[in-house]
């Protein structure tokens, strides 16, 4: 069976080392590649080429559209990270958001979540924090995708106040992907002063959102978590539910990627 990562840009990426690792691990006679799609035209092609895929940066929403069902939660996402090919007939999964909870669960005092960035992947976890009982604040530079975040509190960074004092900031814009800027510049600092643990989604390198934090003192992770959490449910997925979380849990302990 051939699966594979898709997006732009995929050189980063970890997950062939991760799924080809856990085949190998459980025996399974199959295989994972990265493949960068740079026009969206042909992203329905290269998900058709494959029995499974996973849907990164920057088609997370165009692949929704592209698939012919859906798993259950995943409608209400909007976009996937996950498509199981069967036969031609593509099945839409998220595993972002019950990946984003997964990933934090080690943090025991954490209640109020301020996300910065409103894309695909901080819908899927907003969605998935509000139903494991986090309260959640948004903040984007543009206000229009902020509507579709339901039952959560919404700030264009423009009319963004400190009156929200996050326990966990969440850097959920590209920003730091490619460049070395900061999310929100403007009130970045005061926004981490007041969170006691800082997450970027980026991982790989150190971004000037993790340095800033770094600086300030507070518990920080990349973006790396987030990355192996997410695939365990993906693989379940792959797998068709042959193991269980703990078993893949297992198989990864103490496996650096
Ligand atoms: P989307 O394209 O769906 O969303 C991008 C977001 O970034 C939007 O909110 C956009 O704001 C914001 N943004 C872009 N440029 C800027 C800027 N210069 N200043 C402020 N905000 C900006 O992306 P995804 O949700 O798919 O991915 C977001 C990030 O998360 C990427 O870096 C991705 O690699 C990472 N990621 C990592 C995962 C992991 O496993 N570690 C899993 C999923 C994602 P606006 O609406 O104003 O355009």
């Amino acid at each position: 069976m051939k699966y594979s990562i898709i997006g732009n840009p995929v050189e980063h990426s970890k997950s062939p080392d991760i799924y080809n690792y856990l085949f190998e691990y459980f025996g399974i006679d199959s295989e994972y590649s990265r493949n960068c799609v740079t026009d969206k035209i042909n992203l329905g092609k290269e998900i058709q080429s494959f029995n499974g895929v996973n849907i990164t940066f920057p088609y997370k929403k165009d692949a929704f559209k592209l698939c012919d069902k859906y798993e259950t939660k995943t409608k209400n996402i909007g976009s996937v990270n996950t498509i199981v090919n069967k036969g031609g007939v593509l099945k839409g999964i998220n595993t972002d958001g019950i990946g984003f909870v997964h990933s934090i669960k080690e943090f025991k005092n954490i209640d109020f979540v301020l996300i910065i960035g409103a894309g695909a992947t901080a819908k899927a976890a907003s969605i998935a924090l509000r139903e494991a009982g986090y309260i959640v604040a948004v903040a984007n530079r543009s206000s229009l995708p902020l509507l579709e975040f339901e039952d959560c509190m919404i700030y264009p960074f423009d009319s963004y106040n400190d009156i929200f004092e996050p326990d966990l900031v969440v850097n959920m814009t590209s920003v730091g992907l490619e460049d070395d800027e900061l999310p929100f510049p403007k009130k970045i600092e005061s926004i981490i002063d007041k969170a006691s643990v800082c997450i970027d989604l980026v991982y790989g390198k150190e971004t000037a959102f993790m340095r800033l934090a770094e600086s300030k003192g507070k518990k920080i992770r990349n973006g790396e978590a987030l990355l192996v959490s997410q695939a365990i449910f993906s693989f379940q997925y792959f797998t068709n539910f042959k193991y269980s979380v703990v078993e893949i849990e297992e198989a990864l302990k103490n496996k650096e990627f």
